[in-house]
């Protein structure tokens, strides 16, 4: 089912008297998610996520704006109607519970019409265990489990009432870096044979990028950029947007527009040509720089991380943001400095120009 969110606002009021601002926690949100796919609400903390997320299930009211679930206003629908699953950051499974009774816990509490009987109930909590692979649990108490599994139980909790849509706040982060890799592709699979539309949120963008069909960046409240996680990665918007995705980081110079050239400090590292005269933020992606014993751009070499496949060339600029510069290249390419000296040239599709106030992207051709 898709959902759509339509110019939805959600502010905090302040308490008067200059002694607490008003928050907007999600200003004028305006996308749609198609039926389906898995999107990524990602960006640093504050910048509305978990609120984006509370609204979708009903645990919050907008301040204005509207949300339709396929062709249903669900704007103002309590909760409980809305057929959401919600996983949150901590599992919150009950601990004097058995896996199975947590499973079941969300179908015991159906009333009416919408009440299954035992056998039906069981039926269903072993469906969604198997699922998550975790049927062989279902006797074991929550502290009888890894991370993981618990992770998994949470999951398969959410999934028991087969919901329209699935809601994941930061589900990996209580989970250590080997669990939460193989949580999210876990993720992924479930998701993918469940085909449930589903919001992940993180401020990770390893993990956003990894599991998503399309990613939604945000800061302040705002949305920066919606797109395929590569297509954001290779045309960002903006600053922020470079800076938040990548690892290692972006490399942000500053640097001017002249005459067509782009140029950092005395070196003029590309042709920009389209590109007016003035002064703008350089931001060149490890994989951009290319040792090249005559290249334009010089740094001061500080030595080579081996990395396995490739390595990481490691220099300093003056004109750049970042103490260290990384440069990623194929661990056969070579590397020559120059006494203290290493001069790269660089791949013009990895490098963006931003404005220096605006922080907006500056398109130039590439020559
Ligand atoms: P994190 O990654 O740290 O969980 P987030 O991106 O999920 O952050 P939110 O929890 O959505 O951010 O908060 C967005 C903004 O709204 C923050 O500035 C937060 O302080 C504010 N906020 C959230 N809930 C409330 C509330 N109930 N009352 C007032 N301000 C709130």
């Amino acid at each position: 089912m898709k959902i759509v969110l339509q110019n939805l606002t959600k502010k905090f009021p302040g308490c008067g008297k200059g002694v607490r601002e008003d928050v907007v926690a999600v200003k004028d949100f305006t996308f749609e998610i198609p039926d389906g796919k898995l999107i990524g609400l990602l960006g640093p903390s504050g910048c509305g996520k978990s609120t984006t997320l509370n609204l979708l299930c009903g645990l919050q009211k907008p301040t204005s704006g509207k949300i339709f679930f396929g062709d249903d206003d669900v704007t103002t629908l309590p909760a409980e109607k809305r057929g959401v699953g919600f996983v949150f950051q901590s599992y919150a499974l009950y601990p004097h519970l058995t896996v199975l009774q947590n499973i079941l816990f969300p179908l015991e509490n159906l009333k009416g019409k919408d009440r299954l009987s035992k056998e039906a109930m069981r039926e269903k909590a072993f469906e969604a265990a198997k699922l998550v692979q975790i049927d062989e649990l279902m006797d074991r108490k929550p502290s009888e489990l890894s991370g993981g599994q618990q992770q998994r139980v949470a999951i398969a909790r959410a999934l028991v009432k087969r919901p329209r849509v699935l809601l994941l706040d930061e589900p990996l982060s209580n989970l250590d870096a080997r669990l939460r890799l193989q949580t999210r592709e876990e993720i992924r699979r479930i998701q993918r044979e469940t085909k449930i539309t589903t919001v992940f949120v993180t401020h990770d963008q390893e993990e956003a990028m990894s599991i998503s069909d399309m990613i939604v960046v945000m800061k302040s409240g705002v949305i920066q950029q919606i797109g395929k996680p590569q297509e954001v990665y290779d045309d960002p918007v903006n600053l922020f947007v470079a800076k938040f995705l990548g690892t290692p980081p972006i490399n942000v110079f500053s640097g001017r527009v002249e005459g067509g050239r782009l140029m950092i400090g005395g070196d003029a590292v590309l042709d920009a040509p389209g590109a007016e005269d003035r002064e703008v933020w350089v931001g060149i992606r490890p994989e951009g720089f290319v040792p090249d014993d005559n290249g334009p751009l010089h740094c001061d070499f500080r030595g080579i991380e081996v990395m396995g496949r490739d390595i990481s060339v490691v220099s300093a600029n003056r004109f750049c943001e970042n103490a260290a510069i990384r440069a990623i290249i194929s661990a056969d390419s070579r590397v020559n400095p120059q006494g203290d000296t290493v001069r790269f040239s660089l791949n013009p599709d990895k490098v963006f120009i931003f404005d220096k106030e605006t922080e907006a992207r500056i398109p130039f051709e590439k020559a």
